[in-house]
């Protein structure tokens, strides 16, 4: 069953969707465009899309899907709901307050509502990744690994938290990356200890630790991967604190299936460093789902009540940062199997002194 046809079967009569964000749009459709409408019936989806992308996207989407050139959007749009019969059009709750009056005014005769229950099945079909959406994230992820293998290359006393980045992203696009999947973390020696510190003009230094947090862009996929290096030497409390991120990693890949609670995932990998003693320093969820955007749909935290699917692709990156000494994160994507769940991340995690 397709993403539409599953959306179809919770409308009633009467009913409809109107999927105006460019991710959902392109996830339905199959063709991303900054612009355009997919009104959604019970038993028909039309696409509109504009002079800009007609011609494409009428030659890109499935069959299943009518596309219209939009001229007069207001009339063509009321037309398509009056010959499915919609007379309530729900759309997605991540727009603004200033698109819904906008749509509001677009089609005057009709009920239009934003309803979570829409962002709802989308987020949770979207996160059931096929084995092409798969694929994607898999090559997305080989190209950021084979980017840091050569990065780990260049890394020396000296080099500042910035070019670091700038030498990832470079060779992430290099090596066939659409773009890198976010803003590249690379921030060393006090910093690293900053989960979300953005790389400026720092001199790595010996002794240093250094988090990179990265990913590339495939397909219009993203990857996601945190690995952390010492430069020169590691104290026995950075070795100590190393090795804990990565037993609680390592616990939390152990437990994870289909039916697991996300909240006991983000459990099993706190407890190893609540253990150690670290608990305090461990100050983010344990991991998010991973697709078209960056992040997705389920989270791995304790206040989640999502449990875990087969097919959902996920991170798994528990840290301990002590706030002006030093960081350490590990984060791998694995793939949820029915048995348990594939690793998708290959590059090597034993601690690495350059
Ligand atoms: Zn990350
Ligand atoms: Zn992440």
């Amino acid at each position: 069953m397709t993403a539409i046809e599953r959306l179809q079967g919770k409308l009633t009569a009467g009913e409809g969707y109107l999927v105006i964000t460019p991710v959902n749009r392109r996830y339905l459709t199959g063709f991303p465009s900054s612009l355009g409408y997919l009104l959604i019936g019970k038993e028909e989806a039309v696409l509109f899309l504009d002079g800009r992308y007609f011609e494409a996207g009428s030659k890109a989407v499935p069959a299943s899907i009518q596309v219209e050139q939009t001229r007069k959007l207001s009339e063509q749009l009321a037309a398509a709901a009056g010959r499915m019969k919609i007379q309530k059009v729900y759309t997605e709750t991540e727009i603004s307050i200033r698109e819904l009056e906008g749509l509001r005014r677009l089609l005057p005769n009709l009920q239009v509502e934003a309803r979570e229950g829409l962002t709802a099945a989308l987020e949770s079909i979207r996160s059931v990744k096929s084995a092409g959406e798969a694929d994607c994230i898999r090559r997305a992820q080989r190209i950021a690994e084979a980017a840091l293998e050569e990065v780990l290359g260049l890394i020396q006393p000296g080099v500042t938290e910035a070019q670091i980045a700038l030498e990832l992203d470079y060779r992430m696009r290099k090596k066939g990356a659409e773009d890198t999947a976010f803003d590249t973390i690379a921030v060393a020696g006090p910093k690293s200890a900053l989960p979300h510190g953005v790389p400026g003009d720092v001199q790595v230094q010996k002794g240093d630790f250094i988090v990179m947090d990265f990913g590339a862009v495939y397909g219009g996929y993203r990857s996601d991967m945190t690995r952390t290096v010492a430069v020169g030497y590691a104290t026995d409390e950075m070795k100590k604190v190393y090795e804990t991120v990565l037993a609680a990693q390592a616990a939390a890949l152990e437990v994870l299936r289909p039916g697991l609670p996300c909240a006991e995932g983000d459990r099993a990998a706190r407890e190893v460093i609540e253990k150690a003693g670290y608990g305090e320093y461990f100050n983010h969820s344990t991991g998010h789902g991973v697709g078209l955007e960056i992040h997705e749909y389920p989270n791995l935290t304790s206040r989640s009540e999502a449990v875990l699917e087969a097919g959902q692709i996920v991170t798994v990156e528990p840290g301990i940062y002590l706030p002006g000494r030093f960081g350490v994160r590990i984060e791998d994507m694995v793939w949820l199997t029915p048995g348990g769940c594939e690793n998708l991340t290959a590059a090597p995690k034993a601690l690495t002194i350059l």
